[in-house]
């Protein structure tokens, strides 16, 4: 397995270019804003091939770039359709747009515990509402990663200050997060990795 993170944009959003070893396939993650030239080099770099563009959630920070990925790469859009609307029409989630954004249209919708690959990496998709009502979890059981988006951060958990937030959902989405492996790798949306065991906190959502 590769993963590679590339901070970018004002909210420095971590865009993720996570590719298979064998077989040299890979998706992107959340191309935040101004990421797309950055994650393209280091897939070229690498001999990685990108076909999949996937999305924790829907939030401008986390889908900026999109547009310009898919038209670059050919890759479909995957989100959960809970989320799909703010990337036809970027403002309708009513997070404020600090500058025009390019409109993407989804090409895949996620549901809860599917299982899809990226070349030979099997991920599952944990459906974490809260943050955002579509937003979800990708799950790599065999390399022990959690990629978290906006649902868990080193030391916190996702802003519910937002209109999309829904802090019921959200204790129900961290109760499923606690009960993965304590020595799960977590990659978040923004900021440094963690592990579900050092979020000890995670332990009151697990009963
Ligand atoms: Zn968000
Ligand atoms: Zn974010």
């Amino acid at each position: 397995m590769l993963l590679f993170k590339f901070p970018f944009g004002p909210l420095k959003t971590n865009a993720l270019l996570l590719g298979c070893s064998e077989t040299k396939k890979a998706a992107v993650i959340d191309p935040a804003l101004g990421s797309s030239d950055a994650v393209l080099e280091k897939a070229e770099e690498m001999g990685l091939s990108i076909d999949k563009i996937l999305l924790t959630h829907s939030h401008w920070d986390h889908f900026a770039d999109a547009q310009n990925m898919k038209e670059k790469t050919g890759a479909p859009v995957y989100v959960h359709a809970l989320d799909a609307e703010n990337l036809r029409t970027p403002g309708s989630d009513g997070l404020p747009l600090l500058f025009p954004l390019r409109s993407v249209d989804p090409d895949h919708f996620f549901v809860d515990g599917e299982r899809f690959k990226v070349g030979h990496l099997n991920i599952e998709v944990i459906h974490t509402p809260g943050h955002s009502p579509g937003g979800v979890c990708f799950y790599v059981p065999a390399h022990h990663l959690l990629i978290s988006g906006d649902t868990l951060f080193q030391g916190c958990m996702g802003g519910l200050h937002l209109p999309t937030a829904n802090a019921d959902e959200m204790k129900g989405s961290l109760k499923k997060l606690s009960l993965l492996p304590p020595d799960t790798r977590v990659v978040p949306g923004h900021g440094p990795d963690t592990t579900i065991g050092k979020e000890s906190w995670l332990k009151k959502f697990n009963h």
